[in-house]
């Protein structure tokens, strides 16, 4: 079975990405998994500039095939951030909850229409030796919700509302989240490249 590195410490992303892709022959595996414990520093100014850094870092440290992620909230009422900025919004050591609390504040004044949103999230496939060899994008739209809703999944889910649900991200299941999110979409946008290359390698 072809062995995949997804450039994370979070064990429940791998977990996430091995479900979505289910019907594929991978052994999944996480940073921690290799005994990787190098932190690459996401200096890019772009998701994609991000993700390009991490995979191609974790791949030449491991020797495998990588995947890697990087995404995050772009309000359109502040001009798209916080963007890549979105896990160190409003310094270092917040909550999550202090976080999204600190975005409701910054668009506290902001009436209903003009407080679209989405996540974004962009994946880049490398190989051992640097080369790119796929690369997608994900974005699920939604609206900044005036106050916190839902007990569900992680960081501004609580506050990012899905017109089309009706409800919150906090408030879906995770196999509802999966269908719509950014990383789902992006993860799905990806598959085929992916299938292609690990066929390549097995021929
Ligand atoms: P990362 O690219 O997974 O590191 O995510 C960057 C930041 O974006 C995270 O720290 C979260 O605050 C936020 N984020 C990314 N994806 C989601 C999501 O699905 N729900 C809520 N917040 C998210």
């Amino acid at each position: 079975m072809a062995k995949l590195l997804v450039a994370t410490h979070n064990k429940g992303k791998v977990i996430e990405f091995a479900e979505m892709l289910q019907d594929m022959e991978i052994e999944w595996l996480s940073l921690d998994d290799l005994g990787v414990t190098e932190d690459v520093e996401e200096t890019g100014h772009t998701f994609r500039e991000n993700s390009v850094l991490k995979a191609q870092a974790y791949a030449a440290i491991s020797g495998l095939l990588t995947l890697a992620d990087d995404s995050g909230l772009e309000v359109d009422a502040l001009n798209g951030a916080p963007g890549v900025y979105t896990a160190r919004y409003g310094g270092e050591g917040l909550t999550d909850v202090q976080r999204y609390e600190k975005l409701l504040d910054d668009i506290k004044d902001v009436p209903e229409p003009q407080r679209t949103a989405r996540f974004r999230c962009v994946i880049v496939l490398a190989a051992p030796d640097g080369t790119l060899l796929g690369e997608s994008d994900g974005v699920c739209e939604g609206r900044i919700a005036q106050a916190p809703v839902g007990d569900n999944g992680f960081g501004y889910d609580p506050v990012f509302y899905l017109p089309a649900f009706g409800q919150t991200m906090a408030q879906l299941s995770a196999s509802q989240k999966h269908q719509i999110s950014h990383r789902g979409r992006a993860l799905q946008a990806i598959a085929p490249r992916l299938r292609a290359v690990l066929q390549d390698q097995s021929g």
